[in-house]
C-alpha cells in the first residue's frame, strides 16, 4: 500500500526538527557542494528515505555511479513518491524534484541518465536518509 498522506509543517516547525544543513537543503532549496555528500559513493542495498518525513524515495537498485557529484538515481521508488515543479531560478529551466509527502526539496531531474528511463535524479545527500535492507 502506497502512502499518499501529506505532511505539511511550517518552516518554523521544520527548523526545530531538522539540523541546520538539512533544513537549508530541504526547506530553503539549497544545494550541497558537489562530491561532498555522504551518499555519492555509497552503494549498499537498501532504501533512501526523505530526511524530513522518512517516506521511501529511491531504491539502491536505481542508483548508479556518476561523476556529477551528487547521488544519482534513474527512477524513484514508486511513481508517486516524488513530485515535480518547474524551477526557473537559473537561466536554464530545470525540473525540481520534491518529496511528494512533505514537499522537501530533493534536487533536480535531468534527461541524461542511463537506461531504462534515461533520467538522472540528481539528489542532495542531505535530503536523504539511507535504510539498509534487512537481511
Ligand atoms: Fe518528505
Amino acid at each position: 500500500m502506497v502512502n499518499r498522506k501529506k505532511i505539511i509543517k511550517t518552516n518554523e516547525q521544520w527548523q526545530i526538527e531538522l539540523t541546520p544543513d538539512v533544513y537549508y537543503i530541504c526547506r530553503l532549496k539549497g544545494t550541497e557542494s558537489p562530491h561532498s555528500g555522504k551518499y555519492c559513493q555509497h552503494f549498499e542495498n537498501g532504501q533512501y528515505q526523505c530526511a524530513c518525513c522518512h517516506s521511501p524515495l529511491f531504491s539502491s537498485k536505481a542508483k548508479y555511479e556518476t561523476e556529477c557529484g551528487w547521488p544519482s538515481f534513474y527512477e524513484p521508488i514508486t511513481d508517486i513518491s516524488v513530485d515535480y515543479r518547474r524551477d526557473t531560478s537559473l537561466e536554464i529551466a530545470r525540473v525540481e524534484a520534491i518529496c511528494s509527502t512533505c514537499h522537501a526539496h530533493l534536487g533536480h531531474v535531468f534527461n541524461d541518465g542511463p537506461k531504462p528511463t534515461g533520467n538522472r535524479y540528481c539528489i542532495n545527500s542531505l535530503s536523504l536518509k539511507f535504510k539498509a535492507e534487512e537481511k
